[in-house]
């Protein structure tokens, strides 16, 4: 990726340049080069979009463990927490629980909301991940904290494959299961997880079968979970179709349950709305492979794209994005791995409601009007089924994803929280709920869950002293509301400097390029002067 970076370096420092170049003031050349360094080296070193450690690529997988601070992904929550551990056996993990006051682990640090920060002991079984148990009855147990790429991995060298994973598959399998992992297919991820082994916060290790709902999406809260048994299916390759559609007959997709699963994605402006739609169907059971190898795109969104929106997001916003970028129309057969893969897009926030099928359309165009102002991508997807007692979706339900991306816009941090506020007061209204590992903005006690009463009353069973409770966690059990849920984005933070950065060097390469060449006269008036200047000097 260095040479990508040195190429677009090069390429800035032609255009800014340009004039001179045609002009043949040479002497000036260099001087346009180090003023595009400027912005270029604060892009890398002190990125206006990530406060994480220097880096070129934001949206590839990185570890959430830098020395003694943790950082999740998407650079929402971090902290510094007393204890840092990462067991090599699970009695050792009991021991560290036994003895801790307060914990919490971390999976791949995939999610947006503060799940996974305490200031006391943070564990992660990075460590715990060995060979799977294979049972003859189509199912395999795996170490909890194994990630879904390296199990599907696995899996694949038998033909074999996980269902219910997501547009990535760098979260473990534990991370996914106690949050509402689910991807373009019908049912989610917890919901083939069949069993489970756990330590309690006593630091007792038990099995739970039966009470496998109470577990599923329960955000490490009753127990930490160390293996788990889950279904597994044949491999298999899809047909891909990808049209542009509207939303109406996006919507007549999400009615078809003959699909192997869906998606619609698109960008709103101001411009005309196009859907970009992809069935996934006509199912091949046979061998296939897991590539996700999108490195040049992934590195052109995070370097390209990304400085564009926060210099121009709301230009961008009056342009047919959607139109000219998705297909009309367009079909592929592939491997189910990389059907509906996505490299993660690093830079915004991303929320997930769910609304029962029957408001789904409403609801999509409400939210819709309320964007109206900004640029907001979207993605709909579908969930029949996520079983468990804190589930987001308890009857058919369209899960609508939201990312505020109109990075230029003045105070974005307070207009991207009011506006998903807005959003959640409709999700309230139509009776939804959103994702546990996503963005959320108002306090949990708008959202719909069922179980919660239920959850609550067990959980305090389980860990009565409050063990892995955190401030999010303490706020959906008991209503005490977490001050900062989110800290300032480094948008907010740091995007200013950069843009008056660039600011400043746009006028001086205006002023250096228009500035006229010295005349003959000048020079043998200037150059004895100069010399004087230089002797003097
Ligand atoms: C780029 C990107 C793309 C995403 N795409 C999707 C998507 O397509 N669909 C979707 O639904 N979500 C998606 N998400 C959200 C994210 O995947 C989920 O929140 C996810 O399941 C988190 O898994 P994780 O392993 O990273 O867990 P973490 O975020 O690290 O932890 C999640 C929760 O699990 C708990 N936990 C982790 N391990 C254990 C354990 N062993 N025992 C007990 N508790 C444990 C943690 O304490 C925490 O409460 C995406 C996120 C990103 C950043």
């Amino acid at each position: 990726m260095w040479g990508f970076s040195i190429l677009i370096f090069i390429a800035a420092c032609l255009l800014a340049n340009s004039v001179l170049l045609c002009r043949r003031t040479w002497t000036r050349v260099p001087v346009v080069c180090a003023i595009v360094l400027i912005p270029t080296l604060m892009w890398y070193l002190h990125s206006p979009v990530h406060r994480g450690p220097p880096s070129i690529m934001k949206s590839v997988d990185r570890a959430s463990i830098n020395n003694n601070e943790v950082r999740n992904w998407a650079d929402t929550v971090h902290c510094t927490p007393k204890h840092i551990l990462k067991p090599s056996s699970i009695d050792e993990c009991a021991r560290i629980v036994q003895n801790a006051n307060n914990v919490r682990v971390v999976g791949g640090g995939h999610s947006w909301s503060p799940l996974i920060c305490t200031n006391d002991t943070i564990i992660s079984l990075e460590k715990l991940c060995g060979k799977p148990e294979w049972h003859n009855d189509s199912t395999v147990t795996f170490d909890a904290g194994c990630f879904i790429q390296d199990a599907q991995l696995e899996l694949l060298k038998v033909d074999k494959q996980l269902h219910g994973y997501g547009a990535i598959q760098h979260q473990t399998l534990a991370g996914g299961f106690m949050t509402a992992l689910h991807g373009a297919q019908f049912q989610n991820f917890a919901s083939n997880v069949v069993e489970i082994d756990a330590v309690l916060a006593n630091g007792t290790q038990i099995h739970v079968k039966d009470d496998i709902d109470t577990w599923r999406g329960s955000m490490g809260l009753l127990g930490i979970v160390s293996r788990m048994r889950i279904k597994v299916y044949a491999s298999k390759s899809v047909l891909v179709t990808e049209s542009s559609v509207t939303l109406e007959e996006a919507m007549l997709a999400m009615d078809d349950d003959t699909l192997e699963a869906m998606d619609v994605k698109t960008i709103w402006g101001t411009t005309k709305d196009v859907y970009h739609l992809r069935t996934f169907s006509a199912v091949v059971e046979e061998p296939i492979t897991l590539k996700h190898e999108q490195h040049i795109e992934a590195f052109l969104h995070d370097n390209v794209f990304m400085p564009a929106l926060l210099v121009g997001s709301r230009v961008l916003r009056h342009l047919p994005i959607a139109q000219l970028y998705y297909p009309t129309f367009y079909q592929h057969r592939e491997s189910i791995m990389d059907a509906w893969y996505t490299y993660p897009e690093f830079g915004f926030k991303n929320a997930a409601y769910s609304i029962s099928l029957p408001k789904c359309l409403d609801t999509i165009k409400l939210i819709r009007s309320l964007a109206k102002p900004y640029l907001v991508t979207v993605e709909f997807r579908k969930l029949l089924d996520a079983p468990g007692l804190l589930t987001w979706v308890t009857e058919p339900s369209c899960v609508i994803d939201v990312s505020f991306v109109d990075a230029q816009i003045s105070q974005f941090d307070a207009k991207m929280r009011a506006f998903h506020m807005d959003i959640e007061d409709i999700v309230e209204q139509k009776g939804g709920a959103a994702h546990w590992g996503k963005f959320y903005a108002s306090e949990y006690s708008k959202l719909n869950i069922r179980g919660l009463q239920n959850f609550t009353t067990i959980r305090a069973t389980y860990d009565p002293g409050g063990k892995f409770l955190n401030p999010m966690t303490r706020e959906i059990m008991t209503g005490i509301t977490m001050k900062g849920r989110y800290t300032a984005s480094a948008i907010e933070m740091r995007a200013g400097t950069w843009r008056i950065t660039l600011l400043i060097g746009f006028i001086t390469i205006m002023f250096l390029s228009c500035w006229p060449k010295m005349s003959k006269r000048q020079k043998r008036v200037f150059k004895p002067v100069r010399g004087t200047l230089y002797a003097k000097i």
